[in-house]
């Protein structure tokens, strides 16, 4: 450790943020269009542009120097803040973060050309970067959605390691006859700068893995959507359903299971066109939401004009009162369209799990009810006829 000298680490560290600038780079080739990971991109290449700069403070007019790689150290910042706040879902803060940003450069030009001095100008910086780490990391911990936590604590713990390196930082005096030379900053100071570079790879990973959560749980909420209505899919139902049915046979819960289907919805297709019907669609699986809303019941998009609505814990008597109140509310909301509106009306079959948990039996039930209700004249309710009592507890 004795033998560290600042040249050294400053091209080990210069090198190293090139190439975690590059590396980072390399997602966006596969992520176009995504604004955080390439805000998060540009950022680390205006923090490898700094260090660069820094390389090369002994070619370039000092103060110059100084404020440029200050200039490119502060927007990387930001541009880092900004996208964590994107990335949870906030607007970025920028008129905050511009005024942080200008006060700073402002005492950087201060503490160069009225009062020169090195070590207010490091310890100007690590208060700057606390500030922004601090920031970054209540975004993550604070505003973070549920379903993305775990990164983003990670993140943050990542992030609040690197202020307190800092911190240490700001703490240090900078060594004895130093002068205004960043290159003779002492051996403590070098220290950090190896730290440093440790936080630096942790930082970037917890970047990636901001990222890959982010996808993973995007893409799962994707798999589970009917991309039409945006209700569960039958792949989602038939799981989640199946896992319900089970826990209700288990603790000899009644369970009920309703089949929806529009009445003569080609006609629609044929009258109006693919696209009406498609709206139709749509119209309908808002109408049930409305209509179920406050419950934690599963509405799904069983197939084309086939919706399945599951209920842990309803027996006969209030699906079929439930199923009654959708159908009138089904019929009573037309979709409203340019040329008059559409009304459609459904016919319901509804069907009570006995004891054995077969998700797939309980809706051949209920899609036998479904075939009475057709046949007796559409627009109505029927249930099955083969309803075995639920098991007494
Ligand atoms: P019934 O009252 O007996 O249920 O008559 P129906 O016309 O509703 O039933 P049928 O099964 O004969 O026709 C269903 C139609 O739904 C046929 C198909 O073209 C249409 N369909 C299925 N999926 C979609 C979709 O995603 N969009 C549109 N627009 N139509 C669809
Ligand atoms: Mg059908
Ligand atoms: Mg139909």
């Amino acid at each position: 450790m004795a033998s560290l000298d600042f040249p050294t680490i400053a091209i080990i560290g210069l090198l190293l943020n090139i190439g975690l600038a590059a590396g980072f780079s390399l997602i966006l080739l596969v992520m176009r269009g995504h604004p955080v990971p390439r805000l998060w991109a540009a950022s680390l290449w205006a923090s490898a542009l700094s260090t660069v700069l820094l390389g090369l403070q002994l070619h370039m007019p000092e103060l110059a120097s100084i404020l440029a790689r200050n200039a490119f150290a502060v927007l990387g910042s930001m541009l880092m803040l900004f996208g964590v706040a994107l990335h949870v879902g906030r607007r970025a803060p920028v008129r905050p973060a511009l005024a942080l940003a200008g006060a700073y450069m402002l005492a950087i030009v201060w503490f160069s050309v009225a009062t020169p001095d090195l070590g207010v100008r490091l310890a100007l910086y690590s208060v700057l970067i606390i500030i922004w780490k601090s920031w970054e990391s209540w975004l993550l911990l604070r505003h973070a959605p549920a379903d993305i936590r775990r990164s983003c604590r990670l993140a943050a713990a990542v992030f609040l390691l690197d202020a307190a390196l800092f911190l240490v930082r700001a703490l240090i005096p900078v060594a004895p006859g130093a002068g205004g030379d960043i290159l003779r900053a002492g051996l403590p100071m070098n220290v950090t700068y190896v730290g440093g570079m440790f936080v630096m790879l942790g930082h970037t990973f917890a970047l990636v893995l901001l990222i890959v959560e982010r996808q993973m749980v995007d893409l799962r909420r994707l798999a589970r959507r009917d991309g039409l209505t945006g209700l569960l899919n039958r792949t989602a139902l038939m799981g989640d359903g199946g896992q319900q049915l089970a826990q209700c046979v288990r603790q000899r819960q009644p369970f009920a299971a309703m089949l929806l289907d529009l009445d003569h919805f080609k006609r629609i297709n044929d009258t109006h066109g693919h696209q009406a019907g498609d709206a139709v669609l749509h119209h309908t699986a808002r109408t049930l939401q409305r209509n179920l809303r406050g419950h934690d019941w599963l509405l799904g998009r069983y197939g084309g004009e086939e919706f399945v609505l599951l209920l842990p814990g309803a027996g006969m008597e209030q699906a079929l009162a439930l199923a009654e109140r959708l159908r009138a509310a089904l019929e009573a909301s037309p979709l409203g369209r340019d040329g008059g509106a559409i009304v459609t009306t459904t016919s319901i079959g509804v069907a009570i799990a006995d004891a054995t948990p077969d998700l797939e039996r309980l809706l051949a039930r209920a899609d036998a009810a479904l075939y009475r209700a057709k046949a007796a004249g559409r627009n109505r309710v029927a249930c099955d006829l083969a309803v075995e009592p639920t098991p007494a507890a």
